[in-house]
């Protein structure tokens, strides 16, 4: 939750500074509270609901959570979300959204709905840019919170940034996808991300071989 904190901290360090304040004791200031994830979806989507700890609130419609089967034993995690999900508040809703679920259903033969879904940011970034850093780790907490909630099997990574925001690793996607990777509290195999590919159609048929090997993983 270290990020949490220091997001948390540079919020009250610049209200106090707005306020006029030029110095602080960094001992009493900087006291850890409180802050804890509650351990339950519905409250946590209460606080991301809610959330301005990123610059991405500024602009953003709603806060896309995410969906799906809370005791999923697949979840999919995207970048984050683009303008239609915006408009919704509802993860891959749009073009990439029905690809991703065509993925679902057409080759590992289970219902989106029998998945959990969800992205790095919670808020869209404009103009569908990357989200920097500060803003992929600031927000972070909440998707390791609902991965420790949902406890997934298996994440599927759909593309570079979600793999690197749930790694560490800057490995590129070409040279990552489709291996399974064993992490400590869940296994992991990354894809392209379906903006991808709608954009690189000739890559459908390594996502597609990425999608069975979830499928076989899972025995689905
Ligand atoms: S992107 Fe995440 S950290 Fe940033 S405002 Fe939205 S919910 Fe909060």
């Amino acid at each position: 939750m270290k990020n949490l904190y220091n997001a948390l901290n540079l919020k009250k360090l610049l209200t106090l500074k707005e306020l006029g304040f030029n110095f602080i004791d960094p001992i009493e200031e900087f006291k850890e509270s409180n802050i804890e994830l509650p351990n339950n979806l519905q409250s946590l989507k209460k606080i991301a609901n809610s959330c301005h700890l990123c610059q991405l609130s500024k602009s953003r419609t709603n806060v896309v959570f995410g969906e799906g089967n809370e005791k999923a034993q697949l979840m999919f995690v995207g970048e984050g979300p683009g303008a239609t999900e915006d408009a919704t508040g509802r993860p891959f809703v749009g073009r990439a959204g029905e690809l991703l679920t065509k993925m679902i259903e057409n080759v590992l033969y289970i219902k989106r709905s029998e998945v959990y879904i969800a992205n790095i940011v919670k808020c869209r970034p404009p103009n569908n840019r990357t989200p920097t850093p500060t803003e992929a780790l600031t927000c972070r907490p909440y998707l390791l919170k609902q991965i420790e909630i949902i406890k997934p099997k298996l994440i599927v990574a759909l593309g570079s940034t979600a793999y690197r925001y749930l790694t560490n690793d800057n490995t590129p996607i070409s040279k990552i996808r489709g291996n399974i990777i064993d992490l400590k509290d869940f296994s992991l195999i990354a894809t392209y991300h379906p903006s991808y590919l709608l954009r690189n159609p000739s890559a459908k048929k390594e996502a597609y071989v990425d999608m069975l090997k979830v499928k076989e993983f899972l025995n689905l």
